[in-house]
């Protein structure tokens, strides 16, 4: 019994995380960036889609992962830095979305983007980025220099 309500918890985990990791693709998309990855393992279980870029380092970050936790592993390619998140049990999607979306624009502002300021602020032509903030329960990409600017993580478009 133990071990079935591990894997079935483990499985709504991995829903919320693919649900969360799909906004920000989304936005990704929809501005022309580049395309992040996402990464899920259970557990300590091997996954050779990661496992295979750092088989130096695989052993020692098994360790150190919780045996009963989902992570997740984000990288950008192809420089590939990758950030792992570690998704708790009682983690919503709104708060997944909220920490992948603040991982995606590091890892895209640190690498491909070169410190363009992503995702561009629509409302102070794309001159500073959106941070990640959250309206009521919600994720959502908002201007910091007054109520400029807020959409919800996954809603961005291109301005036309
Ligand atoms: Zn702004």
């Amino acid at each position: 019994m133990g071990e079935e309500a591990d894997r079935s918890l483990a499985a709504v985990v991995e829903e919320r995380v693919g649900s969360a990791a799909d906004r920000v693709l989304r936005d990704c998309v929809a501005l022309g960036a580049p395309v992040p990855e996402f990464v899920v393992r259970a557990g300590r279980e091997p996954v050779d889609q990661f496992d295979s870029r750092y088989v130096q380092l695989t052993e020692m970050l098994l360790t150190q992962l919780d045996p009963a936790g989902v992570h997740v592993d984000v990288s950008v390619p192809p420089d590939r830095s990758s950030v792992t998140v570690r998704a708790a049990a009682g983690r919503s999607v709104e708060d997944l979305c909220a920490e992948f979306a603040e991982v995606v624009q590091q890892l895209l502002v640190e690498g491909e983007l070169r410190g363009a300021a992503w995702p561009p602020c629509p409302a102070h032509a794309g001159r500073h980025p959106l941070w990640v903030d959250r309206s009521g329960d919600d994720a959502v990409w908002a201007c910091a220099k007054g109520p400029g600017f807020s959409a919800t993580v996954g809603s961005l478009a291109v301005e036309t």
